[in-house]
């Protein structure tokens, strides 16, 4: 924790970053996110197993990007997000320098995506046992009780869109869910509209989630989202071999043309 803070207040002593986006303490032990713009504010940091909430979604928010160059304190979820956001030209390739910090509080500078890539490649990170496990159990269900899985799960949602406010890669200025004119999906929680809202952005996710699962612990009702988008992903993975969050440089590959693609109908 205290090479943590030392490296920010240097930083921000030295002017090379204007905020440093990391944790403070809340309350009953929990983290919180924290923009810290003074060098004498560094003292707020810390860096604990408690840290896991995924903080590269304030990358790409307005008020935040106003601050000027970042620094970001960095789990393996935040380094798989920076390195899609990259990859999705929503970010410049050193836009961003990433502290990576080790379980000892090692703190490594990774100042480009490159260096994001290089690093990850060695320590990748993923899912959680948990939630592998609990993947592997809906993968081994018919295709008719995963439905059933999901449809119960899913009628409890109160579409209070934490889900989709906390996550990395749902960036999008105006969604699809809150336009009016037309009204794609209707505002109110019932089933029907929870399934739409909930089948558009696992399709959203497919090929982009970096399986941070941030969705999931943001949902008041306990749904388990990120298992949703999780296994959007892998389909992706197995189907055409890439994965979000890998490199910096990655067509989408829902939206890329391959001449030599195993389906004909794209010929
Ligand atoms: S796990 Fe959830 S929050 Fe994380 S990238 Fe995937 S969809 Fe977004
Ligand atoms: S966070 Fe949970 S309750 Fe809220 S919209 Fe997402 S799934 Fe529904």
């Amino acid at each position: 924790m205290e090479a943590l803070r030392t490296k920010a207040k240097e930083l921000l002593a030295q002017g090379e970053v204007q905020v440093v986006i990391g944790y403070e303490a809340g309350t009953a032990g929990v983290r919180r996110p924290c923009f810290v713009r003074t060098a004498e504010s560094a003292i707020r940091l810390v860096w604990d197993t408690n840290c896991i909430g995924n903080l590269a979604g304030y990358l790409t928010r307005p008020e935040i990007k106003r601050f000027g160059k970042p620094a970001i304190v960095a789990n393996n979820a935040v380094l798989r997000s920076l390195l899609q956001l990259v990859a999705e030209r929503q970010l410049q390739q050193d836009a961003v320098l990433a502290l990576a910090v080790a379980q000892d509080g090692v703190v490594t500078e990774l100042p480009t995506a490159q260096a994001v890539e290089d690093y990850l490649a060695i320590s990748p990170g993923g899912l959680s046992a948990a939630d592998r496990e609990k993947m592997e159990h809906l993968a081994q269900l018919s295709r008719e009780e995963r439905w059933t899985f999901w449809q119960r799960e899913l009628e409890r949602c109160i579409k209070c869109y934490a889900c989709r406010s906390s996550c990395p890669m749902c960036y999008c200025g105006h969604c699809t869910m809150d336009c009016n004119r037309p009204q794609w999906v209707s505002v109110p929680s019932h089933a029907l509209g929870n399934l739409e809202y909930h089948t558009v952005r696992a399709m959203h996710l497919a090929g982009r989630c970096v399986q941070c699962g941030e969705c999931g612990r943001a949902c008041p009702v306990g749904i388990p989202i990120h298992l949703l988008t999780c296994y959007a992903e892998e389909s992706v993975h197995r189907q055409f071999g890439q994965q979000a969050g890998t490199r910096a440089k990655l067509d989408y590959a829902l939206g890329a043309f391959r001449p030599d693609d195993k389906e004909s109908f794209i010929r």
